[in-house]
């Protein structure tokens, strides 16, 4: 009998745990080699980051690391299936890193608790074979894409508004981001004020996997160089063929002065603005006879909590100023601060003085003893 080669790729409890990825004609032990050397930079641990980094823990991805400089809140954990109560006001890198390391000891794990930023970028890039986009702005996708562009790195892009969403890989062969999206929509709510169904990142994020471990084992990516449109509401699932852009500022021939800002936080509320004011404010000014305090949200959402006040939502101000007395200044929140400083600025072109509660009912609600 011969003896047994110890010197092998996998232990024995690898082996086990991978079985049923090994017993797929598709995967095999090269496979599942290819998966145990592969590694994997996953920015941003919220609703896509979270199935995105389970599934990849759990199919022996043999190095993870996972970058977001946030906490884990309360508002969370509605979708963000890493994550339990007891982990409000944790790091989310380092809770994920928790999660997944006990989901799966044989693979190394690295927590990152910063946001992606031009600085860190570079370097957490070239160390990984895929980048997956697990962000929720157009800033951050935009670093991503310029950095996976210049180090030919490929990377996983996903985006999820309300009840829709979209998921491509993109690679040095295939178009960009920017030849996609040249410029960031505007109309594009932030995670706070937009909503978003639950499971909609749980489809997403899984998507992003599904795809990445065929990316990393080597088999065919339909998503490569094509964008998925999901539609949770209806539940359709569009393809479409993408193209690069010769003009493109990121792989084409157009210039950079035309890039944007690169980001310092992954979910940006609303830029500080004069009209802003914070919590402890909006509770010492609500009080003054020359002020009055206005919920700009919808019927929906002002039935269902709200400060006090006047109820007049966003949609219907304009022609509701009239009957306002414009000697008062009028104190505008809604759920994330966004829509209170559009309503401020509309009241202000109106002649009335207003102010808008920074951070929203989001803020007040973290601030203020429940
Ligand atoms: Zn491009």
């Amino acid at each position: 009998m011969e003896e047994s080669n110890t010197d092998t790729l996998f232990s024995a409890s690898e082996w086990l745990r991978y079985s049923r990825h090994v017993q797929l004609p598709q995967v095999g032990a090269k496979g599942q080699g290819d998966l145990k050397k592969s590694k994997v930079l996953i920015v941003g641990a919220g609703g896509l980051g979270c199935p995105v980094s389970l599934y990849l823990a759990a199919a022996g991805v043999g190095s993870i690391t996972v970058v977001d400089g946030d906490i884990v809140d309360v508002t969370n954990l509605q979708r963000q299936i890493l994550f339990n109560t007891q982990q409000i006001g944790k790091s989310k890198a380092e809770s994920a890193k928790q999660v997944l390391t006990a989901l799966n000891p044989e693979i190394k794990v690295t927590a990152i608790a910063e946001y992606l930023n031009d600085k860190n970028a570079p370097a957490l890039v070239a160390s990984a074979d895929l980048i997956i986009d697990c962000t929720d702005n157009f800033s951050a996708r935009y670093l991503i894409n310029d950095v996976c562009q210049q180090q030919k790195k490929p990377w996983i892009f996903a985006a999820i508004h309300q009840f829709s969403g979209q998921c491509s890989l993109f690679s040095s062969e295939t178009g960009c981001f920017r030849c996609l999206f040249p410029v960031a929509p505007s109309d594009m709510g932030d995670c706070n004020s937009a909503g978003v169904l639950g499971v909609l990142p749980g489809m997403l994020g899984t998507l992003q996997a599904n795809e990445a471990l065929k990316y990393l084992v080597g088999q065919p990516v339909p998503l490569r160089g094509n964008l998925l449109v999901v539609d949770a509401l209806e539940l359709s699932f569009k393809k479409i063929g993408l193209s690069k852009d010769p003009e493109c500022v990121s792989c084409g021939s157009g210039t950079a002065d035309t890039r944007d800002q690169l980001p310092e936080k992954v979910c940006p509320n609303e830029q500080i603005d004069s009209r802003a004011v914070t919590v402890e404010q909006f509770e010492i000014l609500k009080k003054r006879d020359n002020y009055i305090v206005v919920d700009v949200r919808t019927d929906a959402e002002h039935q269902a909590f709200n400060l006090g006040g006047r109820h007049i939502p966003l949609t219907i101000l304009a022609e509701s100023l009239a009957s306002i007395d414009s000697e008062k200044t009028l104190l505008c929140y809604c759920q994330s601060g966004l829509r209170s400083l559009q309503a401020a600025k509309l009241i202000e072109s109106a002649g009335i003085k207003s102010q808008s509660l920074y951070g929203g009912l989001a803020a007040w609600l973290k601030q203020m003893p429940l």
